[in-house]
């Protein structure tokens, strides 16, 4: 008999749903006076983190976040940054607080986003956010990692007991992952494997995998022989390739060879379409929740 190909996990769809039900949270609080608001710091020209941030602030207005966008040049000076990231902890109208990464040249990232006030990191990229993840605390939790659990949540696939293998161990990414994916909870109990650009033999790794989840930054690393017939396929890289036959020049792939893998999945997000809007859309959820949270009305789910 014929394989069917994968189930297409579909981040716009989910994302649009998500959406749905934060914007009736902003109409609550909108009838209590507030409005949440999300200041964004980017630093440097990088075409990527500009075009990341553009969409981020789109998302915003779309759904009646408020954001207080800052732009410095390549060679801003830290202390610039850091007396804006105060203002912005001061500022009551500020709910949460992003600065984009990475930051150009001498900049000491460390200390730039130790500087946010915790509990407007709506990245969860402070030190105290990501030990508290860590120990599984309450706390703000990164929106990438965030938006790969709401999707196998929404696609009914089983976390608990399996195994799942990532690639790439980043802060951002690869390691808060993991440390979800291990919480005592019916999205995690998973048997998780982190692998890097050390590790030997990668496809002999991967093929354990029932969910893999490729953040590499390595365009189509994953290939067919690489996946396991029936796995779930997370793909989170994003790169632009010049094409100059597409409008605007560029495509955009991922860490996935797409259209081998997706022969032998059984379920597996595109790119772009899947993470993406998906991580942006916990973005929204982040800074809806530290409004929610100022104003004494936050909801637990
Ligand atoms: P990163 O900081 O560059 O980390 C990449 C990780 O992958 C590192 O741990 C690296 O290993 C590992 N790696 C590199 N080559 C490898 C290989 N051949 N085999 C196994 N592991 C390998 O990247 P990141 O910030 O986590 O982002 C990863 C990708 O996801 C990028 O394409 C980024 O643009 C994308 N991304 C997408 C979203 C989204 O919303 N869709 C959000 C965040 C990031 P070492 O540690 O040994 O160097």
């Amino acid at each position: 008999m014929d394989r069917m190909s994968a189930s297409i996990i579909d981040g716009r769809a989910l994302s649009l749903r998500l959406r749905e039900s934060l914007s009736e949270r902003i109409k609550r609080l909108s009838r209590r006076g507030i409005v949440p608001g999300l200041f964004v710091l980017l630093a440097g020209s990088d075409p990527a983190s500009q075009s990341y941030v553009n969409a981020k602030e789109k998302a915003c207005r779309e759904i009646g976040i408020r954001s207080f966008d800052h732009r410095l040049p390549e060679d801003a000076a830290e202390s610039e940054l850091l007396s804006l990231i105060s203002e912005a902890n001061a500022d009551p109208d500020v709910h949460g607080i992003l600065v984009q990464l990475p930051l150009p040249g001498a900049l000491d990232q460390n200390r730039v986003i130790g500087a946010v006030d915790p509990g407007k990191d709506v990245d969860a990229f402070h030190p105290l956010n990501a030990g508290r993840l860590l120990l599984e605390q309450d706390g703000m939790r990164p929106c990438t990692p965030l938006g790969i659990l709401h999707a196998l949540e929404a696609y009914c696939i089983p976390v608990e007991g399996s195994e799942v293998v990532i690639l790439g161990r980043s802060s951002v990414v690869g390691k808060p992952l993991a440390n979800l994916l291990l919480f005592r909870s019916s999205l995690g109990n998973a048997t998780v494997t982190v692998c890097h650009s050390r590790t030997r033999d990668l496809g002999q790794v991967t093929r354990r995998a029932d969910i893999l989840i490729a953040a590499a930054g390595q365009p189509g690393l994953v290939t067919a022989d690489m996946v396991k017939e029936g796995a779930v396929v997370i793909d989170v890289g994003v790169h632009r390739i010049e094409d100059t036959r597409v409008p605007g020049g560029y495509r955009v792939r991922g860490d996935v060879d797409f259209e081998s893998v997706r022969e032998k999945a059984s379920f597996i997000t595109p790119v772009p379409g899947g993470v993406g809007p998906l991580t942006i859309s916990m973005l929204l959820h982040n800074t809806v929740v530290c409004a929610e949270r100022a104003a004494g009305t936050e909801k637990t789910a």
